[in-house]
C-alpha cells in the first residue's frame, strides 16, 4: 500500500502531491504529549491515539499524515493527572506555540495549504488555536495565500451511540476520562502489546475543587494518575470507537475543506 506518511515519502513524491491539479491533499498533523497514563498505558498514548486514527482517516480523504508532535503542553491535574508524574515531559506554552506555528508555516510554504491540527491531548487546545492564528498572520505577510487550518480533538467526535457502548452507566466527563475507559479500550484494540492488562486500575473518580491551585496540590489526584476507573475497558469497545470516529472525522474534514463527496 502506498504510504500516507510524509516522513516516508521523498521530496519528489511530496512535491507531486502538493501540486495536484485538484488542490493539495489535506495534511493531518497529529498533536500529542508525553504524559503519564496510569500504570497500564504508555507515556505516548496521547500521541499514538491521534497518529493511529490519522493513518486510518488519511486514505479515506486522499490525505497525508505529518510526523506526530510527540511533546505537548503541560499535563494538568484535572485533565491529565499533572506534570509532576515521572515521564511527563512537556513544553512551555510559548515553546509549543512556536513549534506548531513553524510546522504549519513550512507545510504551507511548500504548497500544503490544507492542514488539520489533529489533537490527542486536551491541554494543547488553545495553544493550537494560537499557533494557527500566528501562522496565518505570518503567511499572509509573506504572500502565501489560501491557507486553511482545521483544528479538532478526535474525542469530540464520539457519538452518543458510541458513548453508550463505552459508558453504559453514563460518561462522568471527558476530563476525568484521562487514561480511563476510552483510551484504554482504543489502545487494547490498536496496540494491545503496549497495555499492561494486569495493572488496569479501578477506583472512584477524582474529586477536585472548582478552583486551581499553584503550586499544584497533589492531594486530590489519585495515586495511579488515572482520574476514573478504567476497569470496564475492552478491545471491543475500542473497536467500536475506531469504527465510528474514523469515517465521521473523514466526512467532517471533507466538509471543512469543501472536498465534495467521497
Ligand atoms: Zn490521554
Ligand atoms: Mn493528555
Amino acid at each position: 500500500m502506498e504510504t500516507v506518511r510524509i516522513d516516508e515519502m521523498t521530496w519528489v513524491e511530496l512535491e507531486a502531491k502538493a501540486k495536484a491539479l485538484h488542490g493539495p491533499p489535506i495534511v493531518i498533523l497529529p498533536t500529542g504529549a508525553l504524559e503519564q497514563h496510569g500504570p497500564h498505558l504508555p507515556l505516548g498514548t496521547d500521541a499514538m491515539m491521534p497518529r493511529f486514527l490519522a493513518e486510518r482517516i488519511a486514505p479515506e480523504i486522499g490525505g497525508l499524515v505529518a510526523p506526530t508532535l510527540s511533546y505537548g503542553f503541560k499535563s494538568q491535574p484535572k485533565s491529565g493527572g499533572g506534570n509532576h508524574f515521572p515521564g511527563c515531559v512537556s513544553l512551555d506554552a510559548s515553546t509549543y506555540i512556536a513549534l506548531v506555528k513553524d510546522v504549519i508555516c513550512d507545510l504551507a510554504r511548500h504548497g500544503l495549504s490544507r492542514i488539520t491540527l489533529f489533537d490527542g491531548h486536551m491541554e494543547n487546545q488553545w495553544f493550537l488555536t494560537e499557533a494557527a492564528d500566528l501562522a496565518l498572520r505570518a503567511l499572509k505577510a509573506e504572500g502565501v495565500a489560501d491557507v486553511k487550518i482545521v483544528k479538532l480533538g478526535y474525542w469530540t467526535y464520539l457519538t452518543k451511540a458510541t458513548e453508550d457502548v463505552l459508558f453504559p452507566e453514563g460518561l462522568l466527563s471527558w476530563e476525568l476520562e484521562h487514561a480511563a475507559v476510552m483510551e484504554t479500550s482504543v489502545m487494547l484494540h490498536l496496540a494491545p502489546e503496549l497495555v499492561r492488562q494486569d495493572l488496569i486500575p479501578d477506583g472512584p473518580p477524582a474529586a477536585f475543587p472548582l478552583y486551581d491551585v499553584y503550586p499544584v496540590d497533589t492531594r486530590p489526584i489519585p495515586e495511579t494518575g488515572v482520574l476514573s476507573s478504567a476497569k470496564s475497558a475492552s478491545a471491543e469497545k475500542g473497536r467500536a470507537v475506531v469504527a465510528q470516529v474514523v469515517p465521521d472525522i473523514a466526512a467532517a474534514l471533507r466538509e471543512a475543506f469543501e472536498l465534495g463527496e467521497a
